[in-house]
């Protein structure tokens, strides 16, 4: 990556990402005015916005634009030099076959393995960590959600404050549940989801259920047996609101607080230890992305993800849309051809659910991120996947899957913010790391969230809701180094509870949502 003199600040600034690049993005707040001088001598023909691209030669019609050394267009028009490159003036490329990818290709990842750090965590007996200690009410339909949230402000108001060692209650409420082809193939997507998502590290291996009684995701067929762990003779601990016994509304809530008494005094008795942070389970992704997005925040992710990976921990990236267009890049590096291959039944399972619906990996960009400068679905994959760093991939998980081993894993997801995260915590995080560009005050009452912007004048304009500027990248104060080791140092502090993430602070909670590929009835 070259950065154009930084000095001084208001000068103007572009961003090349790779030699072979004939654009570079504008970094000016503001963008930079037609006329304006580069300080290689490039002359702007255009006004070009922040965070957009310039041309840096003349691009003939049909040549290939290049951003990270990869066509993302081709010129639909001769365009010159120091022009605005916006995405009317590009032909996409097509999504490259699945065939003949190279398979566990890269060459040997050599980095050091960092020892000595720690977090202060909580044990659980499954050997699984957790950050947070919260009572969660898993919910087996959506016909019980206004029962159960009233039922956990009861909680936190009656018995919480006798409890000061359990951080927070909560229902895992969702849409599933009723209504929905329970048996078609696919259902075990939103259901496997919604198991895993009761056995998250942060819910201490405590599990109640609130049930309606008629609903077609049964809880037996939510936690069979052996999906969680009970006592000889112990049942699963399950609250039917069409139980006889219940007459009248306040007898179903004093059935949840009666049942939650057991789970918050065996969550009360638990103290956080010191753990190696080998024992962190980091979901990385990204929302409301800009071209800084793979300029700045993404790379710094990336650092701290070959950091924690040298660790000993897991990290998972996902959202196949964004991962589409380098597939041939995450094969090469994956562990085994198993591995590839695994990654390539993922993306073709996507093209084929995205085909369905007359859609494909395009589909993907937002207004949004094409204000922020981000042309196309294949701009915004190569600076999407930098969030994975440069270890060898050694896991996939399809969506819903829990982790089985350490490393880092392709967890296979929807780009979608919201479901991206559900199936994260379903696959077991404990941390949650969120770069923004245009900005979005996401959190999740599961796990602390970590949100990292990528421009200094969203950092400014959201001081309170952004917890890293890694803005700071593109205005040449801190280097992306820097940032990765910050963001590292500040990952075992909020996993120890000393600190808390801003969307902890303002209780900032996005519902859970599921991926149902399934049909509704
Ligand atoms: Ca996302």
């Amino acid at each position: 990556m070259s950065l154009n003199p930084s000095s001084p600040p208001d000068s103007p600034r572009s961003i090349r990402m790779h030699a072979a690049d004939n654009v570079a993005i504008v970094v000016n707040d503001g963008g930079l005015p037609a006329g304006t001088v580069m300080p290689d001598g490039l002359t702007l023909v255009d006004r070009v916005p922040q965070g957009h691209k310039v041309a840096l030669t003349a691009i003939a019609k049909d040549a290939a634009v290049l951003r990270y050394n990869v066509p993302i267009g081709y010129a639909l028009k001769d365009i010159p030099a120091g022009a605005w490159v916006h995405e009317r003036l590009l032909h996409m490329p097509d999504a490259r076959t699945l065939d003949n990818l190279p398979k566990a290709t890269a060459p040997a990842w050599n980095a050091e393995p960092l020892t000595g750090y720690t977090f202060e965590g909580y044990r659980n007996a499954d050997g699984s960590v957790g950050t947070r200690n919260i009572l969660a009410i898993t919910t087996t339909v959506q016909c019980v959600a206004g029962v159960v949230d009233f039922a956990v402000q009861r909680i936190k108001e009656q018995l919480l404050p006798r409890y000061p060692n359990v951080d927070d209650v909560i229902g895992l409420e969702h849409s599933y549940g009723c209504g929905v082809a329970i048996d078609a193939p696919d259902a075990i997507i939103p259901i496997r989801t919604l198991r895993n998502i009761s056995k998250n590290p942060n819910f201490g291996g405590e599990v109640m259920v609130v049930s309606l009684g008629c609903e077609k995701l049964q809880p037996e067929r939510l936690l069979p047996p052996g999906a969680i762990p009970l006592q000889a003779n112990e049942a699963l601990d399950v609250v039917c609101l069409q139980a006889d016994k219940h007459v009248g509304f306040m007898s179903m809530i004093d059935s949840v607080l009666a049942s939650a008494v057991p789970h918050l005094e065996r969550l009360n008795a638990r103290r956080r230890e010191t753990i190696p942070a080998s024992e962190l389970v980091v979901g990385v992704q990204c929302g409301g992305s800009d071209a800084f997005s793979g300029v700045t925040a993404n790379p710094a992710v990336g650092y701290c993800t070959d950091l924690l990976v040298r660790a000993g921990a897991t990290v998972m990236f996902s959202e196949t849309t964004e991962v589409r267009d380098a597939i041939e890049q995450m094969t090469a590096r994956a562990t085994t051809p198993e591995i590839a291959d695994a990654m390539a039944r993922e993306m073709a399972w996507y093209d084929a659910y995205l085909g369905r619906g007359q859609a494909d990996r395009s589909a993907n960009t937002t207004p949004g991120n094409k204000a922020g400068g981000l042309s196309n679905i294949v701009e915004k994959a190569m600076g999407s996947i930098i969030k994975s760093g440069t270890a060898p991939i050694s896991g996939v998980l399809s969506p819903g899957e829990k982790l089985q081993h350490k490393g880092l894993h392709y967890a296979a997801t929807p780009a979608s913010d919201f479901i991206c995260g559900t199936l994260q915590l379903a696959a077991g995080m404990n941390l949650h790391v969120f770069t923004t560009g245009r900005g979005t005050p996401y959190g999740l009452a599961e796990v602390p969230v970590i949100k990292v912007a990528t421009r200094t004048d969203l950092a400014r304009r959201w001081h309170d809701l952004m917890d890293v500027n890694a803005g700071r990248i593109a205005d040449g104060e801190a280097t992306i180094e820097d940032t990765g080791w910050d963001l590292f140092h500040l990952m075992l502090e909020v996993a120890s509870g000393r600190k808390k993430t801003w969307a902890e602070h303002w209780k900032l909670h996005n519902s859970l949502v599921l991926f149902n590929p399934a049909p509704i009835t």
